[in-house]
């Protein structure tokens, strides 16, 4: 007798379910993407039990004929794909055809839906895979699909299910990453009858839409911490909000990466975002939603059989594009006591998102497609750190009172009190120098009599000889005695090193800085220099009144006075009216 035996259809269907649909979120994910490619401009979710008794999704999209309901909830069921070479093209979500019948296999399964014209609305209802009842149902426009009691007939995998807090988190995230990616839909969802989250859609082009949304997600106090940034490079685009680098978290929960408006989770996208930040973070995370707009070709989504892994073809330029873009505009951004600079429309370039969503069926009203409407003098996008505008000084006008705990600088600015950091204000003004001497080719360099040594591990020592020859050009003369001491023969003129600032320099260099080739040269600039500025200025000097005025001099003159280098500020003023009210008293000074 033979042994090989054919596996029962049913079989076969749960083992499928068991690779698509993992946990409730995953049934979700794939209900959101169908009433997305549906065309979707509004999707109501309800979940009851951490979606282990109910996960029901409605939209108002094109809806189903009544033949097609029962077509779709079978195996590679879709109408989304003809040939093998469609799924490069990824103009819809989904591709695979198994969402559906895996959803069915493992759960009680309701999918009601109407299409313009027909005579009614139908409905299919079944278990376990088996179709119990066909209706007619009301002609409400798009489809209702619910599923119940999810692995039901599986009890081993739902064994494996997580804390119902758990798998309540991972809902509430598929949506939010679905409402991040897709600014023309509307969402909503409740859980065991609480309302969770309520997005709808704002005439307001993609700006304002993902402001929104990122006020309602992240929360206020992290999303007063977001600046916008974006970028095009050669075939790529890279936008979104992004931490500023003094208003970073403990975790890493706040970060959604989008590939083309898909969610994804890449440890590309991410490395190259902590590369961005490189020294600024100092063990603590930024929240972001970034989106990157590639060509369809370029990368591939479905490796993995949730869909949220990608490979990409240019993964090196990728990288680069991303900790570039996210490092230049991240030092350029900040004006510390204005909101984030408000662009008025038309003045600058408006950048409008290339969509390779080309599907005639993607008909969703798209933000994306809109122009965008740029964030203008809002509030909620204010520096947290701004308590009041800073007026427009000039050290001429300023009358020094004196220094306080060695390190800050008062000043009388006429209309009240402007604290400066001594030390972050020598920071910024030696890294522009720094930085102008690097771009003009003309560092100053000082060699140093007894040259400067620090012992590092082999792995460091890697790191900082990769860098050797680019260092050079920087101005710093590395060499290496024995296998794990380095010395500095020789150093800009600008900075003054010690023997422990040299360690520390290089440790935080070999720490920060990966392939030489890999970063783009005005990154490393910028690297270097805010690293060697914060290691050459020794704080707690004591500072003389023209020392003082002079340094506000020069601070004056920098691009971003209000920033040292890694992003804290430099100062900040308390007008005449923030004291007297400390003093409950109503006229200013
Ligand atoms: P895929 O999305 O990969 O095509 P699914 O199993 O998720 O496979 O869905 C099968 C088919 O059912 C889809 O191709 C689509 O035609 C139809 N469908 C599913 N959900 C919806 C919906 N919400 N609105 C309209 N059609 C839908
Ligand atoms: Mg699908």
């Amino acid at each position: 007798m033979a042994e090989i035996k054919v596996l029962p259809e049913e079989v076969v269907a749960k083992i499928a379910a068991g690779e698509v649909i993992e946990r409730p979120a995953s049934v979700l994910k794939e209900l959101i993407e169908n009433s997305l490619d549906a065309g979707a401009a509004k999707i109501d979710i309800e979940i009851k039990k951490a979606g282990r008794g109910l996960i029901r999704v409605h939209d108002d999209g094109r809806g189903m004929a009544r033949e097609d309901l029962r077509l779709a909830l079978g195996r590679h069921a879709t109408s989304k794909l003809n040939t093998f070479e469609d799924i490069y093209s990824l103009a819809t979500f989904g591709f695979r055809g198994e969402a559906l019948y895996s959803i069915f296999a493992v759960s009680r399964l309701k999918m009601a839906s109407f299409v313009h014209g027909a005579p009614s609305g139908y409905e299919i209802e079944g278990e376990g895979g088996h179709v119990t009842a066909e209706i007619p149902a009301a002609p409400v426009k798009g489809t209702t699909i619910e599923a119940a009691d999810l692995f039901f007939n599986t009890p081993a995998r739902a064994k494996f299910m997580k804390s119902d807090t758990a798998e309540r988190a991972q809902l509430i995230r598929t949506v939010e990453e679905a409402a991040l990616a897709n600014l023309g839909t509307a969402f909503r969802l409740v859980i065991d009858d609480k309302e969770i989250l309520s997005l709808p859609v704002h005439p307001g082009g993609l700006w304002e839409n993902l402001k929104d949304r990122a006020a309602a997600i992240f929360g206020k106090n992290i999303y007063a911490g977001l600046v916008r940034i974006e970028s095009k490079a050669p075939g790529m685009a890279v936008y979104g909000l992004f931490s500023r680098p003094d208003a970073l978290s403990a975790t890493r929960v706040n970060q959604h990466f989008f590939v083309n408006r898909r969610p994804v989770s890449s440890a590309l996208l991410r490395q190259a975002l902590y590369r961005g930040y490189g020294h600024m973070l100092t063990g603590r995370h930024p929240a972001c939603a970034l989106f990157l707009e590639l060509a369809p070709d370029t990368f591939d989504a479905n490796i993995h059989p949730q869909k949220r892994d990608v490979k990409f073809s240019g993964e090196n330029e990728i990288f680069k594009t991303i900790s570039n873009t996210v490092f230049t505009e991240l030092l350029s951004k900040q004006t510390a006591a204005s909101p984030l600079p408000a662009v008025e429309g038309g003045k600058k370039e408006i950048f409008d998102v290339p969509s390779f969503r080309n599907s005639p069926d993607a008909a969703a009203p798209s933000a994306a497609a809109e122009t965008p409407s740029l964030f203008g003098g809002n509030e909620a996008l204010t520096p947290v750190s701004a308590a009041a505008p800073v007026p427009d000084w000039s050290a001429g006008d300023l009358k020094y009172l004196g220094q306080l705990a060695k390190s800050y600088l008062l000043f009388d600015s006429g209309s009240g009190l402007l604290v400066v950091d001594q030390h972050a204000a020598q920071e910024r003004i030696l890294f522009e120098k720094y930085l102008g001497e690097f771009s003009g080719g003309a560092i100053k360099v000082q060699p140093l009599i007894i040259p400067l040594e620090t012992e590092l591990s082999r792995s460091q020592m890697e790191t900082v000889l990769k860098w050797r020859d680019w260092m050079k050009t920087a101005g710093f003369e590395i060499d290496q005695r024995g296998p794990g001491t380095a010395l500095l023969r020789a150093a800009p003129a600008l900075f003054y090193f010690t023997q422990p600032a040299f360690a520390d320099f290089l440790g935080y260099l070999s720490e920060v800085l990966g392939e030489p080739q890999k970063a783009a040269e005005d990154m490393k600039r910028s690297i270097i220099a805010t690293m060697a500025c914060k290691k050459s200025i020794k704080a707690h000097d004591f500072v003389k009144p023209q020392e003082a005025l002079r340094l506000m001099e020069d601070l004056k003159k920098t691009k971003d006075s209000y920033h040292c280098p890694h992003g804290r500020p430099t100062l900040f003023h308390l007008s005449g009216q923030d004291i007297a009210r400390r003093f409950q008293r109503s006229a200013s000074v």
